[in-house]
């Protein structure tokens, strides 16, 4: 009964290494506890890397030949990719992003889904989590080549028109997606991850894996439990400088996990902390004095989509829109002299309800 070392699932970083952005190595990290059952016996495990970061799967009781999958996987992972890859000059969204206003352009299923999701999210949040943030983003220097830096406060004005999401018609039904100015552009970043996670679990199902946890860059999503009937359990990302003496964990049984912190891209000027979440509504960094925010959501793409619009509110408000709308929602506040945990009602449950034995007995 060896516990996996809780590093083992996170290697690499969200995106290729930049100058001058700090990036502490913990993020998501995913525990396994008891991966040596006897009496299951088939417990495996592959990983690979996309989207910058790492992907891994591990499963159980599937007599699944691991190179095959691996094939599939990363398969998938390409097709994911030559969708709604911002970092590739060829993918669809890419193209979009090129395009001229008023041109129609069909898209895929797969783009349709993370559309709708944005769309959804967009407008939920009155306008906090906004998917046209590029041209912002490139101006305080966290995309392109140019290095963070502070823009001036006229630039910043000057690029929120071409920000206004109200730009963009999305018929979902048509599957047809039409921008009202050239200047518009897609950035999928804050919820194709977790798409990806989605679709990776999919792939899982499909193939006969129905316990098994998927991965990429931290975002995580769990099905049925593990070889001991447990439900999985997931270790909570948090800065590296936090030095909890326990290392916090979630109880995962069909659930998903995301995680987005201010701590892994960002920058200072000034004394003034920049990070890589922008609040729409001025196009500057988040002010917020969460550190991160972690939720669990029935999907992946739900909880990474959530994540960041956390991370765009007060520590307060996200803690009050978590508790009226019941979300598994796990707050690090920074404080003067360190930091303290905040946890929605129903994180605290989900928590303290496997706590104890430790041990679930789903039905097999
Ligand atoms: P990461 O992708 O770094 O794991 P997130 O899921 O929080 O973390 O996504 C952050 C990314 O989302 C940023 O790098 C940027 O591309 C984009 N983004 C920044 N601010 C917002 C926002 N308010 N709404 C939606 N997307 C955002
Ligand atoms: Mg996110």
């Amino acid at each position: 009964m060896s516990p996996e070392s809780v590093d083992d699932l996170v290697k690499g970083s969200p995106r290729p290494p930049k100058d001058r952005l700090i990036r502490p190595l913990m993020l998501m990290l995913a525990l396994l506890l008891s991966s040596c059952d006897p009496a299951s016996g088939t417990h495996q495990r592959i990983e690979g890397e996309t989207m910058g970061t790492s992907w891994s799967a591990q499963w159980h009781d599937a007599e699944l030949d691991p190179a095959w999958l691996a094939a599939a996987m990363e398969a998938r992972l390409e097709e994911l990719n030559r969708s709604l890859s911002n970092w590739r000059e060829d993918s669809e969204i890419s193209r979009f992003n090129h395009g001229r206003a008023h041109e129609p352009m069909q898209v895929s299923e797969d783009l349709q889904a993370v559309l709708d999701a944005a769309q959804g999210t967009y407008e939920d949040s009155e306008g906090a989590f906004n998917i046209a943030l590029a041209p912002l983003m490139r101006a305080w220097g966290f995309q392109g080549s140019g290095l963070p830096r502070r823009p001036e406060a006229a630039e910043v004005r000057s690029l929120l028109p071409r920000t206004d999401l109200s730009q963009l018609k999305w018929d979902s039904r048509a599957r047809q997606l039409t921008k009202a100015i050239d200047e518009l552009e897609l950035d999928l970043s804050a919820l194709a991850k977790g798409y990806a996670v989605d679709a990776l679990s999919e792939l899982l199902l499909e193939a006969g894996a129905s316990n098994h946890l998927v991965e990429i860059g931290g975002e995580l999503r769990a099905r049925g439990h593990r070889p001991d009937g447990s439900a999985w359990r997931v270790a909570i990302a948090q800065p590296a400088s936090l030095s909890l003496s326990a290392q916090p964990t979630v109880p995962l049984h069909n659930l998903a996990i995301a995680t987005s912190g201010d701590y892994q891209q960002f920058f200072e000027q000034d004394g003034q902390r920049y990070a890589h979440i922008l609040d729409p509504r001025n196009g500057r960094p988040a002010r917020s004095s969460t550190a991160s925010a972690t939720v669990v959501a029935a999907s992946a793409m739900q909880a990474d989509a959530l994540a960041t619009w956390l991370m765009v509110l007060d520590t307060e408000d996200a803690l009050a829109l978590a508790q009226q709308r019941s979300l598994a929602v796990y707050l690090i506040e920074r404080l003067d002299d360190g930091y303290r945990i905040r946890q929605s009602q129903a994180m605290r449950l989900l928590r303290d309800t496997h706590r104890g034995s430790g041990i679930t007995k789903p039905g097999r």
